[in-house]
């Protein structure tokens, strides 16, 4: 089959490649579209992926082309339903150990033996994948495959939001508007926010969120930017921070924005050194703030709640992934093109989806 093949230090190419052998509790997918993930770019510029030659993809959905001979026979089968060749599905890319503390914990994104598709094994940028059946989730009636690759960056801000214990009726701040920031600030909405508020750098960026329903949107060029997010909540602070960049001056600006007593959560991942001054830092107890970090989309039972209501939310339409949530959209063929553009990471706003025809 033909796939794309990371070999590391930045070289991508579209190859021929055997196709995945399946285990007994596996599926084959003939895989529709994959997302690039801010996660692969490492993997392909700075050798951040596990073993190398690699085939990339984990945000993916397609169309199941086999079955393995223990599927529908195992407990596992997604949900409790059996599956079928030709059902449109995408997939969870964790596949933790079940069976090590974290995991019968219903932790799994804290699995000490994981594998994961797309890193640690060959990934969906190809014709096709294999995943353990139990990691196959269904995709609702209606919903697109560019949707379906949209699935997992949806339980990543959602799991954020379980995390934090989340409560309708109360105040949310946002920081980031790329695809993280707006799935949380939709799932904010969903959930019953009283209030969010999505703050960003560009301007332009900021479009989006503000017709997804954010109350506010503020770009932190503005130099009153902070005086304008802290006036939308009469100086009190934002019940929820979802902190969704990454970036040292977002880490630090959730802390500002917090009220007392608010729930702060970190789903971007910093990729510099930070130092905080000591007032900056101190806000945590004179606040008693509860902070968290967030990682994956898992709960139990696998692959979670998150996996599931995504499916409902985007096919009842509440849950928007309109085509501005796509940077790009090119042939699988092309995804060295598509890697390029990553060069400069700020050419690149939202997700660049791949294809097979
Ligand atoms: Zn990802
Ligand atoms: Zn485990």
């Amino acid at each position: 089959m033909k796939a794309v093949v990371c070999y590391g230090d930045g070289v991508v190419k579209y190859d021929k490649v055997p196709e995945p052998e399946m285990r007994p509790d596996e599926v084959k997918i003939a895989v529709r579209a994959c997302g690039i993930c801010g996660s692969d770019i490492p993997r392909v510029m700075a050798r951040g992926a596990h073993s190398y030659p690699i085939i990339l993809g984990h945000e993916f959905a397609g169309e199941i082309a086999e079955l393995g001979a223990e599927v529908n026979r195992t407990a596992f089968a997604a949900g409790g339903k059996m599956l079928s060749v030709g059902d449109r599905v995408t997939a969870a890319p964790l596949i933790p150990c079940h069976t090590c503390p974290s995991c019968r914990q219903g932790h799994y994104s804290l699995c000490e033996h994981y594998s994961f598709i797309g890193s640690r094994q060959p990934g969906a940028m190809a014709e096709y994948v294999t995943v353990p059946a139990a990691n196959v989730v269904i995709l609702p009636a209606g919903v697109t495959w560019r949707q379906g690759a949209l699935f997992e960056p949806s339980t990543v801000s959602l799991h954020a939001l379980r995390l934090t214990d989340f409560q309708p009726g109360k105040s949310v701040a946002v920081l980031g508007g790329g695809t993280m920031g707006i799935f949380a600030l939709q799932w904010a909405r969903i959930l019953g926010a009283s209030k969010v508020v999505v703050l960003g750098r560009d301007r332009k960026h900021l479009e989006l969120p503000a017709r997804l329903g954010a109350d506010a949107v503020i770009s932190t060029l503005t130099p009153d930017y902070l005086q304008q997010a802290m006036d939308l909540t009469d100086g009190r602070g934002y019940d929820y921070v979802f902190e969704a960049a990454g970036a040292v001056e977002t880490l630090k600006l959730s802390f500002a924005l917090a009220a007392k007593r608010a729930r702060v959560c970190m789903i971007g991942t910093p990729t510099r050194e930070m130092c905080f001054s000591v007032r900056e830092w101190e806000q945590l107890n004179r606040k008693e703030m509860y902070v968290t970090g967030s990682w994956m989309s898992y709960s139990a039972p696998f692959p979670g709640e998150e996996w599931r209501m995504t499916g409902e939310q985007l096919a009842s339409g509440a849950m928007q992934t309109p085509v501005e949530m796509f940077a790009g959209i090119y042939p699988m063929q092309e995804a060295a093109q598509a890697f390029e553009r990553f060069r400069d990471r700020s050419n690149v706003k939202g997700r660049i989806l791949l294809e097979n025809s």
